[in-house]
């Protein structure tokens, strides 16, 4: 899927970047090649661009992140633009002209446009989002960061009682006296209960699985 957008980038890029800018376009989709929240970025701004004129995305910043979910400032030789992304998309979520969505400033814990732009600032001076990001210290599937918990359900969290697979080792039934698992109610039990136990968190050295790359033919299908 990641693969595909990626091979995608170049056409869009062909139709959606001035002329003289698309050399700069691609080699900036290159240094991503292998960040699925970028791909998702760059895919869905050339794919649906904000005021539908030529544009080239220059730079992305990272502003928030909660619950897998990224909040991204992209700059771009017009204008700049506020990007959700995930390891699965990326939508337009505003502009700093126009403001945050709503919906977005709340999920962020945000009362309101003034305490997003009090944090932020005018959104110059910050740290350009580097595409090591997600080669390093931060889970491939749940965007958790070194040393911090995995969203439940993320199957790269170990198993507390046999150090296995959390969401396909047999001890989710056992600790829940059950066959199957079918309710949030037991999910949220099942949390608790591991929670009790000690949950394990992310430690990018042991737990990293091999991540497919946006190159990686193999990997991938569909
Ligand atoms: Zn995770
Ligand atoms: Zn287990």
């Amino acid at each position: 899927m990641i693969a595909e957008k990626f091979a995608e980038l170049d056409l869009l890029i062909e139709y959606g970047v001035p002329q003289k800018e698309q050399k700069q376009a691609r080699e900036l989709a290159h240094t991503f090649g292998h960040d699925p929240l970028a791909i998702n970025i760059f895919h869905s701004f050339y794919s649906s661009l904000p005021e539908a004129v030529e544009d080239c995305i220059t730079g992305l910043v990272l502003l928030e992140r909660h619950q897998g979910q990224m909040l991204f400032l992209v700059t771009t030789s017009r204008s700049s633009y506020f990007y959700l992304a995930n390891h699965d998309h990326a939508e337009y979520g505003g502009s700093p002209r126009e403001g945050l969505r709503e919906d977005i400033l709340h999920f962020y814990g945000f009362a309101a446009q003034k305490s997003f732009e009090k944090k932020h600032g005018d959104f110059t001076g910050l740290a350009p989002y580097a595409p090591d990001f997600i080669t390093s210290k931060v889970c491939p599937v749940c965007y958790c960061l070194e040393g911090e918990l995995h969203e439940f359900g993320c199957p790269l969290e170990v198993c507390p009682w046999c150090e296995g697979q959390l969401i396909s080792c047999p001890c989710r039934f056992r600790q829940l006296g059950v066959n199957e698992i079918s309710t949030e109610a037991q999910l949220a039990r099942l949390q608790e209960l591991a929670h009790k136990k000690g949950r394990i968190v992310f430690d990018a050295a042991s737990q990293r699985p091999a991540y497919p790359t946006a190159g990686d033919e193999s990997t991938e299908t569909q």
